[in-house]
This record gives structure tokens, sequence and C-alpha cells, in this order.
């Protein structure tokens, strides 16, 4: 038995200083952990990235979790920065915020929406976490004159991890299931130490503990014609060589795949024919969970990991049905048409922007609207003119958050155009900065109007940094205001209306720049309402116009795409499509859809707002 530990004193590992002959399993364990208790499903990709293992991982997780298992999802990075923070959207895709402030992958966000579960950073790990604390618990001695090896150190870092992951259940028990996605392919120099620890961890736990999941492609050569899957054997070859069996193979592919196909692969890998299933491309990634049950991939699932007595009935029937709801409106006719205007920097890679474009679709679903986007270049729309040009035909305007220079004044165009021409408007981060600019220099006829970030020598630096401000909440140097903060909603105001009467709603933060409270109040003077703010300090955190003056103009300094969810999609985003909808179809005003997030002249307090 691997000498178990406690989890308390200096980190994680600082319990390995306290083990006199670790041996050469080495292998903590945290106090209390019970062995069994938790079954792990790893995702290993093979052949090529790209395959949308979070999807995949997030839709089984899904299913799982319906049955009335606890889950807990996470994803595992084999690079060498500590968190996504630094990463450029334009390579990696959006940075996606944790509600605890941790920069991660993008694919955080897939399991937050599909799981409808907030995440932590226990769920993110990546190579640099790990030989960060390694080499400080070196510094420090921890290792008692052992020579620090992959074998067995990092790999005893990496399963300690999960198994402290493990214990994070809801009242202190262990989770059900713990569900581990590779990140990379297998064969990767990267991802080679968490393989092994996998597969150690394996062997640890006992049988019947994990279920090791390869996904893989099949390749389909438009000039034979033909589904080929020489590249998925040599994949799974690379994964048994690094001393995995794979109990389950999923194919993702562009058609479903042929019988002979999957006996192939099932003779070339020891895996049961039933066992290989088909993951071919589907119309909407919300009908996957549904095609994994119809093929029984849960059900090998839960005999493999030996969970059926786990299983609650009653809970999966309720969670089915809701799901069924949401999904049966994916086909449905979508009455209303909506263009919606896009201008960001990274326009020209649509990953930059994913949370903004899920949370767009749940709106489409929601409200039954066909919603296209168009993503303009606000690079391109540096004059009133051209800005005027990009715009023609737009029913709604997001301006997304960004950092850099570039394009700015291209936003700043577009939002005048949205504010004098009454087109529906939500800023987000830096479209929230972009909008209280915008309104300085042309409402309030500050020309010189500026953000620090872009012009340090700005006679109205309307948005600046402010430490002393940070300093309040903690915040120390010159870091962003990260992760989950609570926002004071302003009574009788739009923010209210469309978070349906609530004093107080939790949003997700990152930025550095904020606005400066030296000109909050002839902003306010002026005719900008700062309907959202910190509880206790002067920071600005939603503003918006009144409806009398303009049908949707508001903009958020959080993100609000980061908590839209497909079962609960975001209110700001449900507002500036209804009130989209609502230019174009006067009658829509009147529909359950119109009275709920329409807000006009005559529903003038919150209070009146249904539910
Ligand atoms: N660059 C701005 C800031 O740091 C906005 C950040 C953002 O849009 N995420 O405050």
């Amino acid at each position: 038995m691997p000498p178990s530990a406690s989890n308390s004193g200096r980190g994680f590992l600082a319990q390995f200083a306290s083990n006199e002959d670790t041996g050469e399993h080495f292998s903590p364990v945290p106090e209390g952990y019970q062995r069994g208790r938790t079954k792990f499903v790893v995702v290993i990709g093979t052949v090529m990235s790209g395959l949308g293992k979070g999807i995949f991982s997030s839709s089984l997780a899904k299913l799982l979790k319906d049955k009335g298992l606890s889950v807990a999802p996470v994803k595992l990075e084999g690079y060498l920065n500590i968190d996504s923070g630094t990463l450029n959207p334009y390579r990696h895709g959006e940075v996606f915020v944790l509600e605890d402030g941790l920069e991660t992958d993008m694919d955080l966000g897939t399991y937050e929406r599909i799981l409808n579960q907030n995440l932590s950073r226990r769920n993110f790990m990546t190579a640099g976490q790990i030989y960060t604390e390694i080499l400080e618990c070196e510094r420090r001695g921890g290792y008692l004159g052992r020579d620090v090896q992959m074998i067995p150190h990092v790999t005893g870092a990496v399963k300690m991890k999960l198994r402290q992951l493990a214990m994070t259940g809801a009242k202190g028990k262990q989770v059900d299931l713990l569900f581990v996605e590779v990140g990379g392919t297998a064969g990767d120099y990267e991802n080679g130490f968490y393989i092994e620890a996998l597969r150690e961890l394996a062997f640890e736990e006992g049988d019947d503990s994990a279920c090791f999941v390869a996904l893989t492609y099949i390749i389909e050569p438009a000039i034979l014609g033909e589904q080929k899957s020489k590249a998925a054997q040599l994949g799974m070859k690379r994964l048994m060589e690094a001393g995995i069996q794979p109990h389950i193979i999923a194919c993702r592919a562009k058609n479903a795949v042929t019988d002979k196909v999957a006996q192939k692969i099932s003779m070339f890998s020891n895996v049961p024919l039933k066992r290989v299933f088909s993951m071919h491309d589907r119309e909407s990634i919300y009908v996957i969970p549904d095609a994994m049950r119809a093929e029984g991939l849960d059900r090998e699932i839960l005999s493999i990991l030996k969970l059926h007595d786990r299983v609650d009935t009653k809970a999966e029937d309720r969670a089915r049905a809701v799901w069924g709801s949401f999904a049966s409106r994916l086909g449905a006719h979508r009455d209303h048409k909506v263009t919606l205007g896009i201008s960001g920097k990274y326009a020209a890679l649509r990953d930059a922007y994913a949370s903004i474009e899920k949370a767009v679709e749940h709106c489409a679903i929601e409200l039954g609207a066909e919603i296209d986007v168009r993503w303009l270049d606000s690079g391109e729309a540096e004059t009133s003119a051209r800005a005027t040009a990009a715009l023609d035909g737009v029913d709604a305007l997001i301006v997304p958050g960004g950092f850099g220079v570039r394009g700015v004044e291209g936003k700043i165009r577009c939002t005048e155009f949205a504010r004098t021409r009454r087109l529906p408007f939500l800023g987000i981060c830096l479209g929230f900065q972009v909008a209280v600019i915008e309104y300085a220099r042309n409402v309030l006829g500050w020309k010189d109007a500026h953000s620090t970030e872009f012009e340090p020598e700005s006679g109205h630096p309307v948005i600046s940094e402010l430490p002393d401000q940070k300093a309040l909440e903690g915040i120390v140097g010159g870091t962003m205001r990260l992760g989950g903060q609570d926002v004071a909603i302003l009574p009788g105001t739009l923010a209210q209306f469309l978070h349906g009467g609530a004093k107080l709603v939790r949003e997700r933060f990152r930025h550095r720049y904020e606005v400066d409270p030296a000109f909050i109040a002839e902003l306010e003077k002026g005719g900008l309402v700062f309907s959202g703010r910190h509880s206790q300090h002067p920071i600005m955190q939603v503003l918006e116009l009144p409806v009398s003056a303009h049908p949707y103009f508001i903009g958020a300094q959080f993100h609000p795409e980061l908590t839209s969810r497909p079962l609960a999609p975001q209110p700001l985003f449900m507002g500036l499509i209804a009130a989209a909808i609502a230019q174009k179809e006067p009658g829509f005003a009147q529909t359950a859809h119109g009275k709920r997030w329409l807000r006009t002249s005559t529903t003038s307090s919150a209070a009146t707002a249904p539910a």
C-alpha cells in the first residue's frame, strides 16, 4: 500500500517530507480517501487533436450526472503555462474564467455549460502547475535527499491531485465519477506523464475503478469515398504501447462508422465490437447526449465500472424531461430573424469568442430566433462612414471584450452608430469601457476622453487603472480583477427588469481598467445610468441608457457570456435579441417572451416584470 499522508501543511506536496521511506511507489493518498468509492472515466485522443474531446467528455459526463451520480470533470493540459491567462486567443481560443478567478482553456466552458455546474481551479491542471509545485517542494528540501523524477514524483503528484478532486463532492462525500480529459493525443511528449499517472492510478485503485475511452478519428478521403481505419489503428497502438488498454473506443467520423471499420478497430484493439461506438458529426452538439444513450454508451460505462446500484432512475427521468424539452426546440421552426453584428479584433477566428457564440445560440433556441452572426473587423470601421457601412443591415450589435489598442477606434464608431441610431447594443468588458468613452466624447463633449490603457496622457481618462481602488478589494500589484463578484443592481432599471427584479447578481470579471470614479457624477448628469455596481466600492459594473432614450443600450464590465447556459440563457443577451426582434416585429411585445424580456417605457418598474 502506498503511504497515506496528511493533506495539511505547506501545499499538497508537503506531506512527502514526512514520509520516512516512500519506497518505489511514492504515491501519496489524501487522508480519508476511500479507494474504489470514486470511479474514473479517462478520455484520451488519438490520431489528431480537434476531435471535440471536451464536447464528448462533457456530454458523457452529463448523461451519467443525469442518472443521479455526482461528477467532476478535469482537464489535464500538457503545456508549461500555469494557466491560460497569457495565451493568445488567436492561437488557443478564448480564455475562460472560472468563478474562483482561474483563467482556463475554453473546454472548461463546455463542461460548465453542458453540466450546468460551476467548476473551480481543481478542475484544471497544467504541467506548469505540477512542475512548479514539485520544484518548490524540492527547494524546501521536501524530498529528503532523493532524486526527484518524472516517475514516481511527477506522476505521484498528478494522482494526488486527482484524488483530492475526487474528495470535493457535496457534504464531504467523494464524487461518484471523475471525468479526466487528457489534452493532446496519445504519443505526444507533453502528456506522456499524465497517461503514465493514469495507468498507475487505474492499477492502484483496483478492478472496475477506471474506464479508458479512446477517442479516435476515422478518415474518409473524398478521393476514395470510403472510410479507412489505419490511422485509428496506429493511434490505438500508441495508447497500448503506453500500457493502456482502452475499454471503449469512440470513433469520430464525418459519417456513421461502417460495420467493416468497426470490426477492424475492435479486432486490432481487443475491444469488443459492442464497445466500439460511432460518434459521427451531428447537426448540433446538444443531440450528442441522446445519441450516446441511443447507442448504449452510458450502459457500457455503468457495466465496466459496476455502477448500476448508484443510479437514481427517478432523477434520470426528470433530467431527461428537462433536456428533452430543450432539445425539442432545436429543430423547431425559427420564426424570428435577426442579424447580429459582433465587432471584434479576433473576428477572423471565432474560437476567440466561443462563449459569446454559445450565449447567442442559447437565446436563439429559447426565443425561436434564427440569428445570423456577422463578424465585423473593428479595425475596418475606423471612420463613421465605414462603421455605418459595416453595420448596414445589422439588427443588434455586440462589442465584445479585448485588450490592446488595435480596433478600439472602430469599436467606438460602431458604438456611436448604435447609440445614435437606436440599434440594440450590448457592450462587454472592453465594450462597456468603449461605451463610456463614446458617451464622454460625443455627449459630454470631452473629445480627448479615453482609457489610460490606450492613451495614458488623456485629459479625460474616464477609464483608468486604479491600483488604490483594487487594493480595497485585496487585489495587489498590476494584476487583473478576476473571477466571480457580486453586482448590486439599481432598482427600477433595465438591468433589474432583465434579472426579474433581483437586487444582487453574481457575474465573472476579467479586467484591469475600470471607470474612474472622478468622472462618475458628470457622466450620470449627462444621462448615463450606472445600474450595476460593486456593493461597497465605487466600481461601475453595468451601464445603460433609459428606455425613453434608447430601446436597448446596455454594457457590462463583466463577461455575461461566461455564465450563460443552455438551460438558463443569460439575461443581458436575452434582452438584446428580444429588443432586436421587437424592432422588426411590433407584435412581438405582446408575446410571452416579449413581455418577459422587453422593457418599454410603460413597464416602468421592475416590480411589474413577470418572473
Ligand atoms: N482591456 C480592458 C481591461 O483590461 C478590457 C478587458 C476585457 O475586455 N476583458 O480592463
